[in-house]
């Protein structure tokens, strides 16, 4: 409740957020790995972090293909991700589910490594079609971090199209800087992502949708798919908007200043 209300408050003094200061996160990557296969390689984790640091600095080049009336919401956060440490846990764990388990190592995973300074981002075989899972701020400390399936990983090794350009890390980075999906998780028009900025939508964008889609009545211009915070394919998102980018960057001052 705090955040949202030091959030309003920015929002309503107009900080200039092209004059913010650059953050530089420190990020670990815990690899858990069963098989060879899944024990990628530094390579990889490379790729994963260049993907990062495009998306969260707008220099992604697929930016261009945002609808003409979107672009100048295209926001650069101006937050880089350092990848600082790597660590490699071999599992007997198949795989793993939403349930914090790739978190502990007496479950068949590994600890954070100084979570309250450091992303951490864990690396695994998730099941049930998962992508990926992010705790927002303010949950306990011991599994703060961000999940994300070694198939959806990166741009190159194990990473599987429609989810070979790393964006399921920027999404559920954007969760753990306290993004929410921008049609606000319910099945109506009656959720928010409590942005002011993002079209009010029904429900997730799947594949590559062609624009517009509209739904609750917010046409011409209709659902904002290429948002990172929406359900679409790697290649079909390319964008956060400025009052997502002044969420997270409240969050960093806030919830999350250990990491700044
Ligand atoms: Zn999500």
């Amino acid at each position: 409740m705090r955040l949202e209300a030091v959030t309003s408050r920015q929002r309503e003094t107009r900080i200039d957020l092209r004059k913010s200061k650059l953050v530089v996160v420190k990020t670990v990557v815990n690899v858990v790995y069963n098989t060879a296969e899944q024990n990628v390689s530094a390579n990889q984790i490379k790729s994963q972090i260049a993907a990062l640091n495009k998306d969260y600095r707008a220099r992604n080049a697929d930016r261009s293909q945002t609808p003409t009336p979107w672009t100048g919401l295209i926001t650069d956060a101006r937050v880089q991700f350092k990848l600082v440490k790597v660590t490699r846990t071999r599992t007997t764990h198949a795989g793993f589910s939403f349930d914090d388990t790739v978190k502990k190592a007496s479950t068949g995973g590994i600890a954070p490594f100084q979570p309250r300074t450091h992303l951490n981002l864990w690396l695994c075989a998730l099941t049930g079609g998962l992508l990926g899972y992010a705790q927002f701020p303010g949950g306990p400390v011991n599994t703060d971090g961000v999940v994300i399936n070694y198939q959806a990983f990166g741009t190159t090794g194990t990473a599987k199209a429609p989810y070979n350009k790393g964006r399921t890390a920027t999404h559920e980075v954007g969760h753990y800087l306290n993004l929410r999906h921008i049609w606000g998780d319910t099945p109506d028009c009656s959720g928010s992502d409590l942005v002011a900025d993002t079209p009010n939508s029904a429900g997730p964008n799947y594949g590559a949708p062609r624009w517009p889609v509209v739904t609750c009545n917010n046409g011409p211009n209709g659902d904002m798919f290429m948002n990172y915070m929406d359900y679409t394919d790697d290649a079909a998102m390319y964008m956060f908007t400025a009052q997502q980018v002044l969420r997270m960057r409240t969050a960093l001052e806030t919830a999350r200043a250990g990491l700044i």
